[in-house]
């Protein structure tokens, strides 16, 4: 899925129920070994109260808030000390979708700032779309009025008797 932290934001959904279990703007590792991704925020997960003991660590399981699909772990111990408390998800329990993919190309695109700035960009690309929506709106708009000035003129016409020359 991905080895370094992503140029856009990603959205990580559940892979069964696909709620939305946290997003990339928190985290703070990935392992491609280990095949996870290690965040400070998570949404929709839940902590297991049991704590389970591995070969060198302990933890306690996360399981999807929805579906309760098992997606991870928070480490208490572990030789991995960056790892402790964060929400360690596994990479194929979770489904992903980037932000602005749809419009990486867009002229509209407020360049991204140097070094991080995810919300921006991430706003920047919500803005882009709206105008986008705006413009096709207006478009819309003004072929409405065209067509009711053409019926409105049809309607006169057609009431209007037949002169005769
Ligand atoms: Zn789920």
């Amino acid at each position: 899925m991905m080895s370094s932290i992503p140029e856009r934001p990603l959205v990580f959904q559940c892979r069964l129920c696909r709620t939305i279990v946290a997003d990339s703007l928190t985290i703070e590792a990935i392992s491609e070994a280990r095949r996870t991704v290690s965040l400070r925020e998570a949404a929709a997960v839940v902590r297991a109260a049991d704590v389970v003991e591995d070969a060198d660590s302990t933890f306690r399981p996360l399981r999807c808030a929805s579906c309760s699909a098992a997606i991870g772990r928070t480490y208490l111990t572990t030789p991995l000390e960056d790892l402790r408390d964060l929400y360690t998800l596994d990479i194929d329990a979770l489904a992903s979708y980037e932000l602005g993919t749809t419009t990486a190309a867009a002229p509209m695109m407020v360049p991204a700032p140097p070094g991080g700035g995810g919300v921006d960009r991430l706003e920047a690309t919500l803005i882009a779309e709206i105008r986008k929506v705006q413009a096709v709106a207006l478009q819309l708009d003004d072929r409405l009025e065209d067509l009711e000035k053409r019926h409105r003129k049809l309607a006169q016409r057609r009431r209007q008797p037949t002169t005769t020359t």
